[in-house]
């Protein structure tokens, strides 16, 4: 994968399932502030493609009750800052054998379903809360807010 790339416009929403992503197993520590990461959202031209994101400080990620992080979109607009959950970012800022394996299988679930698809898919697996706490659909049916 690539830097992802910045969507130009407004994605195709395809929603697809995503098994990987909530039972990824990472801890809080893994992460600290200045990484530079990448939510990831979808598939473009045959790559993954996300939200590039700063990790900022530690915060309560309110729909899981876990420790998450504090995060900036520098394209986000009204919701720069939005809290996540570990398990949701991927190390962009350094070579990470943990993210690199995860990223890898996320690639082998979802190419093959888009192959020869140019267009820019959103999986629709993320929400943004009225609170700015970035929610994966799994953890929404979990009970979150
Ligand atoms: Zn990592």
């Amino acid at each position: 994968m690539t830097e992802p790339c910045l969507p130009p416009t407004t994605p195709a929403f395809a929603p697809t399932s995503d098994p990987l992503t909530p039972v990824r197993n990472i801890t809080h520590a893994h992460f600290e502030a200045g990484d530079q990461v990448v939510v990831l959202k979808g598939v473009a031209g045959g790559e993954l493609w996300g939200n590039s994101m700063r990790v900022v400080a530690p915060s309560w990620h309110t729909p899981t009750d876990e420790d998450g992080w504090r995060l900036r979109d520098a394209t986000g607009g009204a919701q720069t800052y939005v809290t996540g959950h570990p398990r949701y970012l991927v190390h962009l800022s350094r070579r990470c054998p943990d993210c690199l394996i995860h990223l890898r299988a996320m690639e082998d679930h979802l190419l093959p379903k888009y192959a020869g698809q140019d267009a820019l898919i959103d999986c629709g697996w993320y929400t943004t809360t009225a609170l700015n706490q970035l929610v994966h659909i799994a953890d929404v049916r979990r009970g979150g807010r």
